[in-house]
């Protein structure tokens, strides 16, 4: 730590005998936008849980919200067992309005958790923006950076142009071959797809699928986490049964 002598306090301050006001005089307080981000399976919502639980051991209170959660009761769930309940964010939530509505409640909110980050709109993306800037809260967001197509969600776009900090999240989600998984493909009947819509929603009855696939072909649809090398070339390795898969029925 430095240890500033008379000559480094401010020589604008034409009352320099008045004692500083402490770091105040720096930089305004406000809050930090960050956005952590990776593939499926890499770990990102452990990681959510862990700073939740690292503020609120020191007292401060946040806020849980989450993004197409698929699960019925809203919640951030990690692949090793813990679960936090959490606020569904519907698509035209106001994220500001949530925010107002705890301090209606009398609760203050020192921090916001967002998983599933990719799924919110660029409106909602800025209105973080703005509960940072405007009334100093910390937003940490945690989300897939691209989807199925090697293109970045709208969310995720917004967040790379806006966050303070953007945090790579690679914890051991290995492609088949080794290298680092870093895009997530689309796989149905042992094919990459490589059209479809972004967000395939887990009601497969539906007609609207754009491919039109067969029963037995929609059950069986799955993402499967891929170097860049073998998402190019829709190479699925030796077993494709085995590895980082999700089922989205
Ligand atoms: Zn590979």
């Amino acid at each position: 730590m430095t240890v500033l002598n008379e000559t480094d306090s401010d020589p604008t301050d034409a009352l320099s005998s008045v004692p500083m006001a402490g770091s105040r005089r720096g930089a305004p307080v406000v809050g930090k936008l960050k956005f952590c981000y990776g593939p499926m399976d890499c770990g990102k919502s452990t990681l959510a849980l862990q700073i939740d639980h690292n503020h609120a051991r020191q007292g401060r209170r946040g806020l849980l919200l989450v993004r197409h959660d698929r699960s019925g009761a809203p919640q951030i769930s990690s692949r090793i067992g813990i679960t936090r309940k959490a606020t569904e964010v519907g698509a035209e939530t106001d994220l500001r309005q949530l925010v107002r509505q705890q301090w209606s409640e009398g609760l203050h909110v020192d921090y916001v958790i967002v998983d599933e980050a990719q799924f919110l709109s660029p409106e909602q993306v800025d209105q973080l923006a703005e509960l940072a800037d405007e009334v100093q809260i910390d937003v940490y967001c945690f989300g897939i950076a691209t989807d199925f197509l090697s293109r970045l969600f709208p969310g995720a776009r917004r967040l790379f142009e806006l966050a303070d900090e953007l945090q790579p999240v690679q914890v051991e989600v290995l492609c088949w071959c080794g290298l680092a998984g870093r895009f997530n493909a689309r796989v149905s009947g042992g094919v990459v797809l490589r059209a479809g819509d972004t967000v395939v929603v887990a009601d497969t009855e539906s007609s609207a699928v754009e491919y039109s696939p067969t029963d037995a072909e929609i059950t069986t649809v799955r993402y499967q986490v891929l170097c860049r090398r073998h998402f190019r070339l829709g190479d699925l390795g030796p077993s494709t049964a085995q590895h980082g898969q999700l089922r989205l029925t």
